[in-house]
C-alpha cells in the first residue's frame, strides 16, 4: 500500500476504534484520493479528505414508545450529519437490528461522494435505529416513527437536512415520520423524500434506485458493446431496490433467476417474469413474507441460509446489504463467466472481492455510482416540493437516465487507466471527490 495512505489510515483508526465498516468505507476511498491529492498538493494542504472523514455533527438519541402489550420499549436513534459543504445534508434512514454508530458513519460517508455524482445540490447525512420493523404490526411501527421524529425534528428541515427511506423504511414509515414532523412543526414542507404521491412524492421515486442500477450497467455493457438482452441475471435481496431491478432487467430482456432474503435465497431457472414480481411485491409489502414462499408457491429451489453467488450467470446486482459478496464469491462468479456487477446495495463487495473483479478486468461499479439514482430523484423531488409542483413519470424517468449518463461519464473521466479499462471505483472516488473539496476550498477552514 502507498506509504501516505498507510499514515492516513493509522490516524483514521486511532479515531475511529471498533469501527470496521467505516474503516472500510474510508480505505476504499483513501486507496484512490490519497494519490490523486498528491498530484493537487491544494487539497492536501487543507487536509480536505481528513476533514470529510470527520461527521460535522453526530446526533444520538433514546427512542421509548409503547409496544401492543402496553410495555415500554427503548431504541437508539441517530442522525449523522456528514458534510454540507455543497448543500443539506441528504441520506436515508435504516431501521434494523444491525445500526449502530459505525455501519451509519460508514454510509454517510459513501453518501457525500455519492450526492456530489448526481450534479445536484445536497451534502452527505444517514441516519436511523437499532429498530426491526419486521413482525412489529401498523400501530406499534407508527409508534416508534413518532417517537423517533419526536426527537430527529429538532435538527432536521428542508433546507438543513432532508432524511429519506433505506433498509426497513419505505413509504409507510416516511408516511408516519412526516405526519409527526408536520404536526410538531405545524409546516408542510419537504423535510423527507420517499412521501406518498399524493402528499409531495415524487413520481418514479420508489422505483429509482432499482432502474437506475440497471441504466449504469446498460450504460458499462455498451462499453463492451454489450446489453441485458438474452443475459442471465442474479439479485440478492428482495425489498425495493432489488424489485425494481428485476422490473426493469425484464424489460430490457434479460432473465432474472434469483433474489434472497435474509433467511437464504430462490433459483428459479425459468426467470421471474413480471406476474412473479407483483407475487414477490405483494409478498414483501410491510416486510410481512418471507422469500421462501415464492419458492413453495413456483416449485422452485430455495437455499436456506445462503447468498446466490454459486449460480452461473453473466450478471449480478449485489441488492441486500454490506459484505455480502466476498471473495471467494467473486472468484466463484468469474469462474462462471460473470461479466459485469452492479451494486444496487451500499458496500455490498469486500475489498477483496472488488479486486478480484478488476484484476480480472470485468465491469464493477461501485454503490456509490450505480445506487445513485435513489437519492438523484429524491433530490428531485426537493426541486419539486420546492416548486410546488410534479413532474409527469416520463419527465422524472428521462431525469434519471440522465443523471445515471452523467455519472457513468464521470467514472469514465476519472477511472480510466493507461490500457483502456475502466476503474469505475476510482473513477466515483474522484469525480465526487472534486466537487465537494473545491466547494470546502472556496467555504474556507469550517
Ligand atoms: P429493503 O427494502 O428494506 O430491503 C432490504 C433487503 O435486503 C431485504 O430483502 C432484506 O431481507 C435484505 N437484507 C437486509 N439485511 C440483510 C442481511 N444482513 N443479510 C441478508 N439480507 C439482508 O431495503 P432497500 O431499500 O432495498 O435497500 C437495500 C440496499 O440498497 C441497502 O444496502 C441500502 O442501503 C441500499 N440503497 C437503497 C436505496 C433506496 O432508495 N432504498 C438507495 C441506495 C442504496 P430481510 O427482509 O430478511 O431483512
Amino acid at each position: 500500500m502507498h506509504a501516505s495512505v498507510t499514515a492516513f489510515m493509522e490516524r483514521i483508526k486511532a479515531r475511529n476504534p471498533h469501527e470496521p465498516e467505516f474503516l472500510q468505507a474510508v480505505q476504499e476511498v483513501a486507496d484512490t484520493i490519497i494519490p490523486f491529492t498528491e498530484v493537487h498538493p491544494k487539497y492536501r494542504k487543507f487536509k480536505i479528505l481528513e476533514r470529510i472523514a470527520e461527521p460535522e455533527r453526530v446526533i444520538m438519541f433514546r427512542v421509548p414508545w409503547l409496544n401492543d402489550q402496553g410495555e415500554v420499549e427503548i431504541n437508539r436513534g441517530f442522525r449523522i450529519q456528514m458534510n454540507s459543504a455543497i448543500g443539506p445534508y441528504k441520506g436515508g434512514l435504516r431501521f434494523h437490528s444491525s445500526v449502530n454508530l459505525n455501519i451509519l458513519k460508514f454510509l454517510a460517508f459513501e453518501q457525500v461522494f455519492k450526492n456530489s455524482l448526481t450534479g445536484l445540490s445536497m451534502g452527505g447525512g444517514k441516519g436511523g435505529a437499532d429498530f426491526d420493523p419486521k413482525g412489529k404490526s401498523d400501530n406499534e411501527i407508527m409508534k416508534f416513527c413518532q417517537s423517533f421524529m419526536t426527537e430527529l425534528y429538532r435538527h432536521v428541515g428542508a433546507d438543513i437536512d432532508v432524511p429519506a427511506g433505506d433498509i426497513g423504511v419505505g413509504a409507510r414509515e416516511v408516511g408516519y415520520l412526516f405526519g409527526q414532523y408536520k404536526r410538531i412543526r405545524g409546516e408542510f414542507t419537504g423535510v423527507l423524500t420517499g412521501k406518498g404521491q399524493d402528499w409531495g412524492g415524487s413520481l418514479i421515486r420508489p422505483e429509482a434506485t432499482g432502474y437506475g442500477v440497471v441504466y449504469f450497467a446498460l450504460d458499462m455493457l455498451a462499453t463492451r458493446g454489450e446489453s441485458l438482452k438474452g443475459k442471465t441475471v442474479l439479485i440478492s435481496g428482495s425489498g425495493n431496490v432489488a424489485q425494481y431491478t428485476v422490473e426493469k432487467c425484464i424489460s430490457e430482456g434479460a432473465k432474472v433467476v434469483t433474489m434472497s432474503d435474509s433467511e437464504g435465497f430462490i433459483y428459479d431457472p425459468n426467470g421471474i417474469d413480471q406476474e412473479k414480481l407483483i407475487y414477490i411485491q405483494e409478498l414483501k409489502e410491510g416486510n410481512r413474507g418471507r422469500i421462501k414462499e415464492y419458492a413453495q408457491k413456483y416449485g422452485c429451489a430455495f437455499y436456506p441460509g445462503e447468498r446466490p453467488w454459486k449460480i452461473k450467470a453473466d450478471i449480478a446486482f449485489p441488492n441486500a446489504t454490506q459484505n455480502e459478496l466476498d471473495e471467494q464469491d467473486a472468484k466463484t462468479l468469474l469462474a462462471n463467466g460473470c461479466i459485469c456487477v452492479a451494486e444496487g446495495a451500499n458496500m455490498p463487495c469486500t475489498p477483496q472481492a472488488i479486486l478480484a473483479f478488476s484484476q480480472a478486468k470485468i465491469l464493477y461499479a461501485p454503490g456509490k455510482a450505480s445506487n445513485a439514482g435513489g437519492v438523484a430523484v429524491s433530490g428531485l423531488e426537493m426541486s419539486q416540493n420546492s416548486q410546488r409542483y410534479s413532474w409527469s413519470r416520463e419527465e422524472v424517468d428521462a431525469k434519471l437516465q440522465q443523471i445515471m449518463k452523467r455519472i457513468h461519464s464521470i467514472c469514465v473521466k476519472y477511472g480510466t487507466e493507461k490500457d483502456g479499462y475502466i476503474n469505475y471505483e476510482k473513477g466515483a472516488n474522484i469525480g465526487g471527490f472534486v466537487k465537494v473539496a473545491d466547494a470546502m476550498l472556496a467555504q474556507g477552514i469550517v
